[in-house]
Protein backbone atom coordinates (compact mmCIF):
# COMPACT_ATOMS: atom_id res chain seq x y z
CA UNK A 1 0.00 0.00 0.00
CA UNK A 2 1.36 3.17 -1.07
CA UNK A 3 2.34 5.59 2.03
CA UNK A 4 0.37 8.94 2.70
CA UNK A 5 2.59 11.84 0.61
CA UNK A 6 4.56 13.98 2.12
CA UNK A 7 3.90 17.88 2.36
CA UNK A 8 7.10 19.36 2.22
CA UNK A 9 5.67 22.73 3.92
CA UNK A 10 4.33 21.02 6.80
CA UNK A 11 5.62 21.76 9.99
CA UNK A 12 5.81 18.02 11.54
CA UNK A 13 8.54 17.39 9.35
CA UNK A 14 10.77 18.08 12.12
CA UNK A 15 13.80 17.54 10.05
CA UNK A 16 14.96 19.55 6.81
CA UNK A 17 14.71 17.81 3.85
CA UNK A 18 18.15 16.64 2.16
CA UNK A 19 18.83 16.62 -1.12
CA UNK A 20 22.16 15.16 -2.67
CA UNK A 21 24.01 15.01 -6.49
CA UNK A 22 26.58 12.33 -6.77
CA UNK A 23 28.65 12.29 -9.40
CA UNK A 24 31.32 9.88 -10.63
CA UNK A 25 34.41 11.95 -11.60
CA UNK A 26 35.43 9.43 -14.32
CA UNK A 27 34.32 11.70 -17.10
CA UNK A 28 32.99 15.26 -18.33
CA UNK A 29 29.33 15.85 -16.98
CA UNK A 30 26.88 16.13 -19.93
CA UNK A 31 23.41 17.04 -20.07
CA UNK A 32 21.96 14.26 -18.05
CA UNK A 33 23.99 15.14 -15.14
CA UNK A 34 23.12 18.82 -15.14
CA UNK A 35 19.43 17.84 -15.64
CA UNK A 36 19.67 15.41 -12.37
CA UNK A 37 21.78 18.47 -10.68
CA UNK A 38 19.54 21.48 -11.10
CA UNK A 39 16.81 19.09 -11.40
CA UNK A 40 17.73 18.36 -7.41
CA UNK A 41 18.84 21.63 -6.71
CA UNK A 42 14.92 22.39 -7.58
CA UNK A 43 13.34 20.01 -5.65
CA UNK A 44 15.67 20.96 -2.89
CA UNK A 45 14.93 24.99 -2.86
CA UNK A 46 11.08 24.30 -3.46
CA UNK A 47 11.12 21.95 -0.19
CA UNK A 48 12.92 24.39 1.78
CA UNK A 49 15.50 21.79 2.03
CA UNK A 50 19.42 20.83 1.61
CA UNK A 51 21.18 20.51 -1.06
CA UNK A 52 24.87 18.00 -0.99
CA UNK A 53 26.76 17.35 -3.61
CA UNK A 54 29.21 13.69 -3.38
CA UNK A 55 32.12 12.57 -5.07
CA UNK A 56 31.91 8.85 -6.22
CA UNK A 57 35.45 8.25 -6.83
CA UNK A 58 35.82 4.63 -5.42
CA UNK A 59 36.86 3.48 -8.81
CA UNK A 60 40.60 4.83 -8.17
CA UNK A 61 41.55 3.96 -11.75
CA UNK A 62 38.97 5.69 -13.87
CA UNK A 63 38.13 8.48 -11.16
CA UNK A 64 40.97 11.38 -11.23
CA UNK A 65 41.42 14.82 -9.65
CA UNK A 66 41.56 16.52 -13.63
CA UNK A 67 37.92 14.59 -13.95
CA UNK A 68 36.97 15.76 -10.40
CA UNK A 69 38.23 19.28 -11.04
CA UNK A 70 36.24 19.07 -14.68
CA UNK A 71 32.88 18.45 -12.18
CA UNK A 72 33.40 21.42 -10.05
CA UNK A 73 33.62 23.98 -12.30
CA UNK A 74 31.12 22.59 -14.25
CA UNK A 75 28.63 22.66 -12.15
CA UNK A 76 29.39 25.62 -10.40
CA UNK A 77 29.21 27.04 -14.03
CA UNK A 78 25.73 25.83 -13.88
CA UNK A 79 24.80 27.81 -10.70
CA UNK A 80 24.60 24.59 -8.11
CA UNK A 81 25.01 25.38 -4.37
CA UNK A 82 25.96 22.64 -2.39
CA UNK A 83 26.91 22.24 1.17
CA UNK A 84 30.61 21.93 2.06
CA UNK A 85 32.56 19.95 3.04
CA UNK A 86 32.22 17.41 0.12
CA UNK A 87 32.06 14.39 0.73
CA UNK A 88 34.57 12.25 -1.89
CA UNK A 89 34.43 8.44 -1.68
CA UNK A 90 38.14 7.63 -1.37
CA UNK A 91 38.58 9.42 1.89
CA UNK A 92 36.49 6.78 3.22
CA UNK A 93 37.46 3.21 2.39
CA UNK A 94 37.94 2.51 5.95
CA UNK A 95 34.34 3.16 7.10
CA UNK A 96 33.51 0.99 4.22
CA UNK A 97 35.88 -1.60 5.47
CA UNK A 98 33.79 -1.94 8.95
CA UNK A 99 30.74 -2.82 7.36
CA UNK A 100 31.61 -5.21 4.83
CA UNK A 101 33.75 -6.64 7.87
CA UNK A 102 30.27 -7.09 9.32
CA UNK A 103 28.89 -8.57 6.56
CA UNK A 104 31.83 -11.01 6.21
CA UNK A 105 30.93 -11.60 9.40
CA UNK A 106 27.29 -12.46 9.21
CA UNK A 107 28.23 -14.78 6.48
CA UNK A 108 26.32 -12.83 4.12
CA UNK A 109 28.94 -11.90 1.26
CA UNK A 110 31.35 -14.50 0.19
CA UNK A 111 34.96 -14.71 -1.89
CA UNK A 112 33.78 -15.29 -5.86
CA UNK A 113 36.55 -16.16 -7.56
CA UNK A 114 35.71 -17.13 -10.99
CA UNK A 115 37.22 -14.71 -14.01
CA UNK A 116 35.35 -13.45 -16.38
CA UNK A 117 36.27 -16.02 -19.12
CA UNK A 118 35.04 -18.61 -16.66
CA UNK A 119 32.24 -17.03 -16.16
CA UNK A 120 31.70 -16.58 -20.16
CA UNK A 121 32.90 -20.66 -20.63
CA UNK A 122 30.03 -21.78 -17.65
CA UNK A 123 27.24 -20.25 -18.91
CA UNK A 124 28.49 -21.14 -22.56
CA UNK A 125 28.30 -25.18 -21.16
CA UNK A 126 24.89 -24.61 -19.61
CA UNK A 127 23.45 -22.67 -22.47
CA UNK A 128 24.76 -25.42 -24.81
CA UNK A 129 22.45 -28.09 -22.69
CA UNK A 130 19.51 -25.95 -23.77
CA UNK A 131 18.79 -24.21 -20.46
CA UNK A 132 18.90 -19.93 -20.82
CA UNK A 133 21.03 -18.76 -18.00
CA UNK A 134 19.36 -15.65 -16.12
CA UNK A 135 20.18 -12.09 -17.06
CA UNK A 136 19.90 -9.15 -14.76
CA UNK A 137 18.59 -6.06 -15.52
CA UNK A 138 21.11 -4.72 -17.28
CA UNK A 139 21.58 -7.76 -19.27
CA UNK A 140 24.34 -9.43 -17.69
CA UNK A 141 24.57 -12.91 -17.13
CA UNK A 142 24.01 -13.67 -13.37
CA UNK A 143 27.33 -15.10 -11.01
CA UNK A 144 27.06 -18.90 -11.30
CA UNK A 145 26.57 -20.44 -7.78
CA UNK A 146 29.86 -22.65 -7.92
CA UNK A 147 31.35 -20.42 -5.27
CA UNK A 148 29.16 -19.82 -2.85
CA UNK A 149 28.91 -23.95 -2.31
CA UNK A 150 33.12 -23.66 -1.78
CA UNK A 151 34.19 -24.91 1.79
CA UNK A 152 35.57 -22.84 3.98
CA UNK A 153 38.91 -24.45 3.45
CA UNK A 154 39.19 -23.96 0.22
CA UNK A 155 38.38 -20.37 0.66
CA UNK A 156 41.31 -19.79 2.80
CA UNK A 157 43.38 -21.45 0.38
CA UNK A 158 42.95 -19.32 -2.27
CA UNK A 159 43.01 -16.39 -0.62
CA UNK A 160 45.92 -17.28 0.82
CA UNK A 161 47.21 -17.77 -2.48
CA UNK A 162 46.88 -14.91 -3.68
CA UNK A 163 43.99 -15.30 -5.93
CA UNK A 164 41.98 -12.52 -7.37
CA UNK A 165 38.42 -12.13 -5.89
CA UNK A 166 35.50 -10.03 -4.94
CA UNK A 167 32.95 -10.34 -2.23
CA UNK A 168 29.55 -10.98 -3.53
CA UNK A 169 26.22 -10.32 -1.47
CA UNK A 170 24.59 -13.98 -1.28
CA UNK A 171 21.33 -12.84 -2.13
CA UNK A 172 19.10 -15.78 -0.74
CA UNK A 173 20.65 -15.69 2.78
CA UNK A 174 20.37 -12.01 1.94
CA UNK A 175 16.31 -12.12 1.89
CA UNK A 176 16.24 -14.65 4.36
CA UNK A 177 17.31 -12.13 6.97
CA UNK A 178 14.88 -9.34 6.06
CA UNK A 179 10.85 -9.04 6.56
CA UNK A 180 9.17 -10.46 3.52
CA UNK A 181 7.51 -7.57 1.40
CA UNK A 182 11.01 -5.62 0.98
CA UNK A 183 9.46 -2.36 -0.98
CA UNK A 184 10.50 1.37 -1.53
CA UNK A 185 8.59 4.66 -1.79
CA UNK A 186 8.62 6.39 -5.17
CA UNK A 187 7.49 9.83 -5.85
CA UNK A 188 4.92 10.09 -8.96
CA UNK A 189 6.49 13.21 -10.43
CA UNK A 190 8.66 16.38 -9.36
CA UNK A 191 6.24 17.81 -7.01
CA UNK A 192 6.37 15.04 -4.93
CA UNK A 193 2.64 15.31 -4.21
CA UNK A 194 2.15 11.60 -4.55
CA UNK A 195 4.13 8.43 -4.33
CA UNK A 196 3.81 4.40 -4.92
CA UNK A 197 5.38 1.45 -3.00
CA UNK A 198 7.56 -0.10 -5.55
CA UNK A 199 8.67 -4.03 -4.79
CA UNK A 200 12.28 -4.53 -4.33
CA UNK A 201 13.78 -7.52 -6.50
CA UNK A 202 17.44 -7.72 -5.44
CA UNK A 203 17.54 -11.59 -6.19
CA UNK A 204 17.08 -10.15 -10.30
CA UNK A 205 20.50 -8.82 -10.07
CA UNK A 206 22.17 -12.06 -8.45
CA UNK A 207 24.66 -12.26 -6.12
CA UNK A 208 25.95 -8.76 -6.56
CA UNK A 209 29.70 -7.77 -5.93
CA UNK A 210 29.79 -5.48 -3.07
CA UNK A 211 33.09 -5.01 -2.72
CA UNK A 212 36.52 -6.01 -4.92
CA UNK A 213 39.79 -7.49 -3.05
CA UNK A 214 41.60 -3.93 -3.26
CA UNK A 215 38.77 -1.49 -3.15
CA UNK A 216 36.39 -2.65 0.21
CA UNK A 217 33.41 -1.22 -1.40
CA UNK A 218 31.21 -0.81 -4.56
CA UNK A 219 28.70 1.39 -5.87
CA UNK A 220 25.93 -0.24 -3.65
CA UNK A 221 27.28 -0.24 -0.76
CA UNK A 222 28.95 3.32 -0.68
CA UNK A 223 25.93 4.79 -1.43
CA UNK A 224 23.72 3.30 0.83
CA UNK A 225 26.03 4.28 3.36
CA UNK A 226 26.66 7.55 2.13
CA UNK A 227 22.95 8.30 2.02
CA UNK A 228 22.94 7.02 5.42
CA UNK A 229 25.32 9.10 7.29
CA UNK A 230 24.95 12.26 5.47
CA UNK A 231 21.34 12.05 6.09
CA UNK A 232 19.65 11.83 3.21
CA UNK A 233 16.31 11.60 2.37
CA UNK A 234 15.23 12.45 -0.54
CA UNK A 235 17.49 10.32 -3.61
CA UNK A 236 16.24 11.97 -7.17
CA UNK A 237 18.30 10.41 -9.97
CA UNK A 238 18.22 9.10 -13.29
CA UNK A 239 15.73 6.05 -14.58
CA UNK A 240 19.00 4.34 -15.31
CA UNK A 241 19.47 2.84 -11.20
CA UNK A 242 15.60 2.47 -10.51
CA UNK A 243 16.24 -1.70 -10.96
CA UNK A 244 19.42 -0.45 -8.66
CA UNK A 245 17.34 0.60 -6.18
CA UNK A 246 16.46 -2.61 -5.17
CA UNK A 247 19.91 -3.85 -4.13
CA UNK A 248 20.14 -0.80 -2.32
CA UNK A 249 16.81 -1.04 -0.19
CA UNK A 250 18.10 -4.98 0.85
CA UNK A 251 21.23 -3.64 1.57
CA UNK A 252 19.72 -0.75 4.11
CA UNK A 253 17.21 -3.32 5.65
CA UNK A 254 20.46 -5.58 6.52
CA UNK A 255 22.44 -3.02 7.83
CA UNK A 256 19.48 -1.37 9.74
CA UNK A 257 19.71 1.68 7.65
CA UNK A 258 16.30 4.15 7.07
CA UNK A 259 15.12 3.93 3.69
CA UNK A 260 15.09 7.30 2.08
CA UNK A 261 12.25 8.46 -0.71
CA UNK A 262 13.46 7.92 -4.35
CA UNK A 263 12.39 9.98 -7.27
CA UNK A 264 13.70 8.50 -10.38
CA UNK A 265 13.98 10.96 -13.12
CA UNK A 266 13.50 10.77 -16.88
CA UNK A 267 16.85 10.06 -19.04
CA UNK A 268 17.67 12.84 -21.58
CA UNK A 269 18.40 11.15 -24.26
CA UNK A 270 21.22 11.66 -27.20
CA UNK A 271 20.03 12.57 -31.01
CA UNK A 272 20.13 8.90 -31.57
CA UNK A 273 17.58 8.20 -28.94
CA UNK A 274 19.92 6.54 -26.33
CA UNK A 275 21.26 7.38 -22.66
CA UNK A 276 23.67 9.99 -23.15
CA UNK A 277 27.09 8.70 -22.09
CA UNK A 278 30.53 10.35 -20.90
CA UNK A 279 32.51 9.59 -24.02
CA UNK A 280 29.43 11.19 -25.67
CA UNK A 281 31.58 15.36 -26.71
CA UNK A 282 28.89 16.95 -28.40
CA UNK A 283 26.43 17.37 -25.34
CA UNK A 284 29.54 17.51 -22.48
CA UNK A 285 28.82 20.59 -20.49
CA UNK A 286 32.26 22.24 -20.78
CA UNK A 287 32.12 21.71 -24.85
CA UNK A 288 28.66 23.47 -24.86
CA UNK A 289 30.03 25.99 -22.59
CA UNK A 290 33.08 27.04 -25.22
CA UNK A 291 30.55 26.68 -28.13
CA UNK A 292 28.61 30.02 -26.84
CA UNK A 293 26.02 28.49 -24.48
CA UNK A 294 24.96 29.84 -21.16
CA UNK A 295 23.45 28.03 -17.73
CA UNK A 296 20.40 29.38 -19.02
CA UNK A 297 20.50 27.61 -22.08
CA UNK A 298 21.37 24.98 -20.57
CA UNK A 299 18.40 24.73 -18.12
CA UNK A 300 16.14 25.05 -21.17
CA UNK A 301 17.73 23.03 -23.42
CA UNK A 302 17.12 20.16 -20.71
CA UNK A 303 13.19 21.17 -20.26
CA UNK A 304 13.87 22.87 -16.92
N1 LIG B 1 27.52 7.96 -8.89
C1 LIG B 1 26.40 7.49 -9.64
C2 LIG B 1 26.54 7.90 -11.09
O1 LIG B 1 27.29 8.82 -11.39
C3 LIG B 1 25.08 8.02 -9.13
C4 LIG B 1 24.70 7.41 -7.85
C5 LIG B 1 23.34 7.79 -7.30
O2 LIG B 1 22.81 8.87 -7.60
O3 LIG B 1 22.83 7.02 -6.52
O4 LIG B 1 25.89 7.31 -11.92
Amino acid sequence: MAKAPINPNAASEMTLLTFRFAPSPNGELHLGHAYSALLNQRMAARAGGRMLLRIEDIDVTRCTPEFEGGVLRDLEWLGLQWEKPVRRQSEHFAEYRAVLDRLIAEELVYPAFMSRGEIRAFIAETEKRGRDWPRDPDGVPLYPPLDKALPARERKRRIAEDMPFAWRLDVEAAMARVPAGLSWTEFTDETMSATRAIEAQPQAWGDVILARRDIPTSYHLAVVLDDELQGVSHVVRGQDLYSATSVQRLLQELLGLPAPRYFHHRLILGPDGRKLSKSFKDTGLAALREAGMSPRDITRLVGL
